[in-house]
């Protein structure tokens, strides 16, 4: 989607929902190639009391003092208008629901605005791929996963629950050796 458009789109959504300049709110472009849109609020924090040491004792409130929604231009270049109005959505529902991070209580905010309600923004495999020059196999459930630089200490996919086992690592590969069986549209890594 065009930047300038964007950027218009998603100061009209913010005006929309009550996040405006007077409120202290403001809209800010960021380079991320991990997430097409962030949201930075500024907490109310309130002084509950004191230490034994004399260090106060902090307590964010649900209130806040506006903040910054962000988006960033790598992503929204790529996407296309409804992608991107489901990023600015995503972010405003956090804007309204601070602290509450992806809870049910954002997501039914996220849902009353129009969002899909997603928990994150799920990264595309042709933004990986582009982004990517080592793609890594999970034996087990066969995701894909997408690294700049070949990591240097042994990975488990989610799958896996933590439990470690050798045989399920992540297997590497630079992404010139991977051939694609397009029959299953398995990615498997080539032997040699
Ligand atoms: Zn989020
Ligand atoms: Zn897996």
């Amino acid at each position: 989607m065009d930047l300038l458009r964007a950027k218009e789109l998603c100061l009209e959504l913010m005006t929309k929902h009550g996040l405006t300049s007077e409120n202290g709110w403001s809209f800010e472009w960021i380079k991320s190639k991990n997430s097409a849109g962030k949201c930075r609020t500024f907490n109310s924090v309130k002084i509950v009391g004191f230490t034994t040491t004399g260090r106060k004792i902090k307590t964010s409130t649900n209130s806040t003092n506006g903040g910054i929604i962000m988006l960033s231009s790598f992503i929204t270049s790529i996407h296309n208008e409804d992608e991107v109005k489901d990023t600015i959505l995503h972010e405003i529902a956090h804007g309204l629901t601070p602290g509450h991070n992806h809870d049910s209580v954002w997501r039914r905010k996220a849902l009353e605005i129009g969002c899909n309600g997603e928990r994150c923004f799920a990264i595309t495999e042709e933004i990986e791929e582009k982004k990517s020059n080592i793609v890594g196999i999970c034996p087990k459930c066969n995701k894909k996963h997408y690294m700049v630089r070949m990591p240097k200490t042994n990975r488990w996919c989610m799958c896996t629950n933590r439990t470690f086992i050798a045989e399920e690592k992540i297997q590497w590969t630079t992404k010139s050796n991977l051939v694609v069986d397009k029959t299953t549209n398995i990615t498997r890594r080539r032997l040699h």
